[in-house]
């Protein structure tokens, strides 16, 4: 990637940095949603609305790409394989190992992760979501004030 590269902070102790890539898909993915997604789906707000609303959309899909990254990583630590870096760039993110997994089911495990997390934020975050792991959002959603718990 030949474009800069900056470290936006850490995560489990890995450095993650934004590709300069990543902005095109930003910029895109805002845009996207100001000028068509929102103002259909939610009409009658002001423009500089819609563009916040889409700018917020793309941060969103990129937390959601950099937990994805995590999900991998997070297996690949328990592993003993060192990750350099997490990078965010125009066609999502990229976990960089510091060496080979150790076994073929290690990197089954390491590679099934990420869609696992991935899986698991849109069956939480979907309206009217199929599988409601969450029993703080379920007991929400069905508007079932008396069940309390740790919610
Ligand atoms: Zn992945």
């Amino acid at each position: 990637m030949a474009f800069p590269n900056w470290r936006i902070g850490r995560a489990l102790g890995i450095p993650i940095h934004v590709h300069a890539s990543w902005f095109l898909v930003f910029l895109f993915v805002t845009w996207s949603m100001a000028t068509g997604y929102l103002p259909e789906t939610l009409p009658g707000l002001s423009p500089p609305r819609y563009w916040g609303m889409g700018g917020i959309a793309a941060l969103l899909l990129f937390l959601s790409v950099l937990l994805h990254e995590l999900g991998h990583s997070c297996v690949a630590l328990r592993y003993q394989i060192p990750i350099k870096q997490i990078t965010l760039f125009i066609f999502g993110g990229m976990a960089h190992m510091g060496k080979e997994p150790p076994s073929p089911r290690a990197e089954f495990l390491i590679a099934m992760a990420g869609p696992i997390v991935s899986l698991i934020l849109g069956a939480e975050l979907s309206p009217g979501e199929p599988w409601p792991l969450n029993p703080c959002l379920r007991d929400r959603r069905a508007k079932d004030s008396s069940s309390s718990g740790a919610c």
